[in-house]
């Protein structure tokens, strides 16, 4: 698509606030898995928690083009810093803005917006990844209240979170319907996360299990209606690929600026290895299929801003985007040569940045099913 003057600006301007508040830590961030709370209040005073969600909930309510644009610039520099402003925008601000009461809207959503309080989504369990519903946490009702019990892994922000999105199971009889999503905050009796996990890449951006142990709940705590959970899961992944995927164009961006930086100063066999075709062959591959996934990241974004259903096209674009931006850091590292297996130069961080894309919100195979349910239905 063809931007607008408006959002040529605003990506002017997340560029500038990019390489000038957030690339000078990045290196920092993945080294030490500490993501500064300075940097984090400047992502919520430059409102990037809020573009997807409406005005009268705190956000800008500015769209998915605009969140898009955010993603790839602020993912073309730190792709840590990117999984921080997903989480409002998308899986945890999106239920929020989409099923909560008013005074959930004003204890959980508000505060999200303007960072004061951070929450986030657990869905995934130890037995239940790609086939959630299969899902072992269980609430019971007891008079006014619920009492949780299960175990949730993998869930991002978990170790600091003050309060989570649990879905857990309250009818097993009715299947997906019988999933139900309840708001826990941390402090709870019975809640607590487990420790910090050592993970290949998005270093900054920390992730845990949840424990729940006859965790009691009041009904009020119910996010949407009892029964309601899974439905409001899958709706929240499929609005939440396109963001994704706009995270691993600018993953394969920042991959690509760096192998053309490289080449063209790489010296072997008397000359700048970008001058050999083999090399260039492999760049054309590369600058080809980035700009197939922006095409399509983009139409996907705007269809989502006219109100289209975009099932088919989100899970399209997170299935390309994040299979190609693994391609592409591939080929950017082998460019670099042994120098590209060194800390010392940025693709090797942004290599391992890229790997868990076609892992996390639905893996590739997933994305592949969601695809061709479209396509038979
Ligand atoms: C860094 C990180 C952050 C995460 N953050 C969150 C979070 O905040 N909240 C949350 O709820 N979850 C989170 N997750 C979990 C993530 O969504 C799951 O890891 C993912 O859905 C895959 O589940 P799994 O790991 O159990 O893999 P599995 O489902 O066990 O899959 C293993 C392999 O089998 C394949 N497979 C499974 N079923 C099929 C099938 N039917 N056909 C073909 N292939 C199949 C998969 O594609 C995969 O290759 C996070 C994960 C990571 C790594």
């Amino acid at each position: 698509m063809i931007h607008t003057d408006m959002q040529k600006l605003i990506r002017k301007s997340v560029r500038d606030f990019a390489q000038k508040e957030v690339a000078p830590l990045a290196a920092q961030i993945d080294e030490t898995g500490e993501f500064p709370d300075e940097l984090y209040q400047k992502l919520a005073k430059n409102n990037y928690f809020g573009i997807t969600i409406p005005k009268e909930y705190g956000g800008t309510g500015a769209g998915y083009v605009v969140m898009c644009i955010v993603m790839e610039e602020l993912a073309r520099v730190c792709v840590s810093t990117t999984l921080h402003i997903t989480s409002p925008n998308t899986l945890l601000g999106l239920p929020l803005a989409n099923y909560g009461t008013p005074e959930q809207k004003k204890r959980y959503l508000l505060p999200e917006m303007r960072g004061e309080k951070e929450g986030t989504f657990a869905l995934t369990e130890p037995g239940a990844g790609s086939d959630a519903a299969s899902m072992k946490t269980t609430a019971v009702r007891d008079g006014d209240y619920y009492i949780l019990n299960g175990r949730k892994t993998f869930i991002t922000a978990a170790p600091v979170a003050d309060f989570v999105v649990v879905f857990a199971v309250t009818d097993r009889s009715k299947g997906t319907r019988g999933i139900t999503a309840f708001l826990v905050e941390r402090g709870t009796p019975g809640f607590s996360t487990g420790k910090k996990e050592r993970k290949m890449g998005v270093c900054g951006s920390p992730t845990s299990d949840v424990i729940l142990d006859r965790v009691r709940v009041h009904k009020s705590q119910i996010l949407g209606k009892e029964g309601e959970g899974f439905l409001m899961a899958m709706k929240t992944l499929d609005s939440g690929r396109i963001v994704v995927a706009a995270q691993c164009l600018g993953i394969a961006q920042s991959a690509m600026d760096e192998a053309v930086k490289y080449v063209k100063e790489r010296q072997q066999f008397g000359r700048a290895i970008g001058n050999f075709q083999g090399i260039q062959f492999m760049l054309s591959d590369m600058e080809t299929k980035i700009n197939c996934a922006r095409a399509l990241i983009y139409d996907t974004a705007q269809k989502k801003d006219l109100g289209m259903n975009i099932t088919k096209e989100a899970a399209m674009a997170k299935y390309f985007a994040s299979e190609m931006c693994n391609d592409v850091a591939a080929k950017a590292l082998q460019l670099h040569g042994g120098y590209g297996y060194m800390k010392d130069y940025p693709i090797e961080r942004i290599f391992r940045n890229a790997r868990v894309t076609t892992i996390y919100e639905g893996t590739s195979q997933i994305q592949q099913i969601v695809i061709a349910k479209q396509l038979l239905k």
